[in-house]
């Protein structure tokens, strides 16, 4: 453990970590999309001990840990092993990133098709890094919005479906086990037909085989999970995906709380944890005008930002009624559609664009940040 195998512009892991404005950036896949609270303890210590105590929730579900250093990185990989936090083979997180449905019951499609996926993982076709899968089999599909390659869902007939990104519809099969058995073969009909050269399968071209009709719809999209009281405990939001340990800590800090389930939507389900603490640094109210903000982690965070944005979308919050996106720069990490409000990095100034994305043309360029806050004053008052 002791070459750090650095990489960039690729989706970075545990043992692949990305070199990052603060240090390498280490990425945990919690599995089944739940930690134990014990884990969580132990990921808090390791964000603490080894990082900078920093801790974010990606909208693929995954945990990232923040400002880790050559040093520091092979005693991390060691606890985090001892944690079960990750593999000790690193070749296991270069399978396709599964993302489950929040709230899953232990029994149920999403955790069955889950489990069989586990054990079966190593079948399906070795495919580009940022290739995921979600399972995504409650009663409605949740995950829509989220981004994967390959999908099993409900079906407007309530059965199952796989389905193949950029289709409407997918393949309807019965049971768990078919549909675990036709994904795999999807997997190896998209690499057969160049699924390495077209990256992810939206951007895939070929047909699909005869044996993988696209003509099943799934059921509506069903609700994302709402913040405050749940049948299995309390839901919380992090603002823009980031939690400091001593937040996290306090968060799982009642005796009865068990575990913690990830989601995409920077919210978290704490299990068992019906009557938690107030802890600053959590949203807790489906009314907090963050939760309609996009912000990405920016400068002194990534290499690529000339521009601080948390802070600013902080102090941003509740400015404007609808959707406010702060990028580092036109990249838009945080947000690939359109918002209301979007104020983009350009050489530690900003652009001011208004219903567009981070790299659309702005109606006002290169401001300072109160230069910006002014402009934005304005356009409010004359909105
Ligand atoms: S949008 Fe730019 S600054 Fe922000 S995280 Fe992405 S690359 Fe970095």
């Amino acid at each position: 453990m002791t070459t750090i195998p650095r990489i960039k512009g690729w989706c970075p892991g545990a043992w692949r970590p990305m070199a990052t404005g603060d240090g390498l950036l280490v990425r945990v896949r919690p599995p089944l999309g739940q930690l134990s609270r014990q884990q969580v303890v132990a990921l808090c210590e390791a964000a603490e001990t080894f990082g900078s105590g920093l801790i974010e929730l990606t909208s693929r579900a995954n945990i990232q840990l923040r400002g880790v250093t050559d040093a520091s990185w092979p005693p991390l990989m060691a606890f985090l092993v001892e944690h079960q936090l990750v593999s000790d083979d690193p070749q296991a997180e270069r399978q396709p990133q599964l993302m489950l449905a929040p709230a899953w019951q232990v029994g149920d499609d999403t955790h069955t098709i889950a489990r069989l996926l586990q054990t079966r993982g190593s079948e399906l076709a070795p495919m580009p890094g940022k290739i995921g899968i979600a399972i995504d089999a409650g009663k409605a599909p949740v995950l829509c919005d989220s981004a994967a390659d390959f999908r099993i869902e409900r079906s407007v007939e309530g059965g199952l479906i796989v389905r193949a990104d950029g289709y409407e519809c997918g393949t309807a099969v019965n049971e768990p086990e078919p549909a675990v058995e036709q994904l795999i073969r999807l997997t190896h009909w998209f690499v057969d037909s160049g699924g390495w050269d077209s990256g992810r399968m939206r951007r895939h071209t070929a047909p699909l085989p005869d044996w993988a009709p696209a003509d099943t719809a799934p059921a509506s999209p069903g609700e994302k999970l709402a913040l405050g009281k749940h049948s299995e405990g309390r839901v919380v939001g992090l603002p823009f995906g980031r939690v400091a340990v001593n937040t996290l800590r306090a968060a799982v800090s009642p005796i009865n709380v068990s575990a913690l389930q990830v989601t995409p939507w920077r919210r978290l389900l704490v299990k068992g944890g019906d009557t938690l603490p107030t802890v600053d640094g959590l949203i807790r109210h489906n009314s907090d005008p963050r939760l309609a903000m996009d912000a990405c982690p920016g400068a002194p965070y990534c290499e690529q930002a000339s521009v601080s944005t948390q802070p600013l979308a902080e102090r941003l919050s509740g400015w404007v009624e609808a959707s406010v996106h702060i990028s580092g720069c036109a990249k838009g990490c945080a947000r690939q559609r359109p918002a209301a409000l979007c104020l983009t990095g350009r050489e530690g100034r900003f652009d001011v664009i208004v219903n567009g994305r981070a790299d659309s043309a702005p109606v006002k360029a290169d401001l300072t940040e109160s230069e910006a806050l002014d402009f934005i004053r304005k356009l409010n008052e004359s909105s």
